[in-house]
């Protein structure tokens, strides 16, 4: 008899096939799905592993106690033994109290206690004070780039009031621009003779390396300083974006602090020149946001010794 013949056969095959194929299909589902999460879970743990130092410096409430040095450069650094510039004084007040910026090496608390004191006796107001650094320095989760070795402050252009200001006024307080409201030139109702005097008081300290001002302004000290014949002062100022509602002073490098990086010394032009023609493009009078860089800075990006200060 012969053999019949099913057509099944290959139906059957074509269905093994079938089942083959979704299997492997699915085992490599599968086998994504789980390199997926694993990857993931293996991403989550790198993240959660890395020391940010801005976290770590920002957590640090005290200074060390040890002696004051200066560590790195004024943007990638920290500061042992640093001293706290109280937040009032008959010469100045500091701003913003609560976020705990009110510390330096005792050069630049030395420097803000004898500028704003200069400032109160030649002119009968004193100074406002913006950020110093953290208690020990390091990068900061918000604001500044530098700060970070106790060598920065920033400066606003308004006048002390005469009277004590409260907690609520120190948290509060909004200091103006000394730009005009398009911001393409000086406020000619704000600006003065003070304003020029005020920033030569402040390049007069020999530990002052740099003082930031906005292009506008440099442009506008250029030519006063030209009128009444008195440019030697000029060289330490220097154009940067932003700082149009205050001036941000650095200090260089304190003499026993061996680990501190100074910037290269200011060249000895006035800096009144074709220079500033560059900084007159309107990209260059405004910051630019550069908070990520320093915010995901790690631990291993700062010298080896800040991580023994960020643990004392
Ligand atoms: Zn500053």
């Amino acid at each position: 008899m012969e053999k019949l013949r099913f057509p099944k056969k290959p139906l059957l095959q074509r269905l093994k096939l079938i089942i083959k194929l979704r299997s492997a299909l699915m085992t490599s589902f599968s086998a994504k799905l789980i390199l997926f999460i694993l990857i993931f879970l293996f991403d989550i743990n790198l993240v959660l592993s890395k020391e940010y130092a801005s976290e770590i410096f920002f957590k640090i409430r005290t200074e060390t106690n040890s002696e004051a040095k200066s560590i790195g450069s004024y943007s990638k650094g920290c500061l042992a033994g640093a001293e706290y510039l109280p937040n009032h004084s008959l010469h100045y007040e500091a701003l913003k109290p609560s976020r705990n910026r009110f510390w330096g090496h005792p050069n630049l608390i030395s420097y803000i206690k004898n500028t704003s004191k200069e400032v109160f006796e030649t002119h009968g107001n004193g100074l406002i004070l913006g950020d110093l650094s953290m208690p020990r320095g390091g990068p900061m989760p918000y604001g500044h780039k530098s700060h970070q070795t106790g060598l920065d402050v920033d400066i606003f252009y308004e006048r002390k009031p005469d009277l004590a200001m409260n907690r609520f006024e120190l948290e509060t307080f909004k200091p103006r621009s000394v730009l005009s409201p398009n911001q393409r030139e000086i406020n000619e109702d704000l600006w003065s003779d003070y304003h020029y005097d005020l920033l030569k008081i402040a390049t007069k300290d020999d530990r002052v390396t740099r003082i930031f001002v906005n292009p506008l302004i440099k442009k506008e000290l250029c030519v006063m300083a030209e009128e009444k014949n008195d440019m030697d002062w000029l060289k330490k100022m220097r154009p940067w974006a932003g700082h149009y509602n205050h001036f941000h002073v650095r200090l260089s490098c304190p003499k026993n602090s061996e680990l501190c990086i100074n910037q290269a010394d200011v060249n000895n032009s006035s800096g009144c020149g074709s220079e500033l023609d560059f900084w007159m493009k309107k990209d260059k009078l405004f910051e630019s946001n550069s908070t990520k860089i320093r915010k995901w800075m790690l631990l291993s990006d700062l010298p080896k010794s800040c991580r023994k200060i960020s643990m004392e």
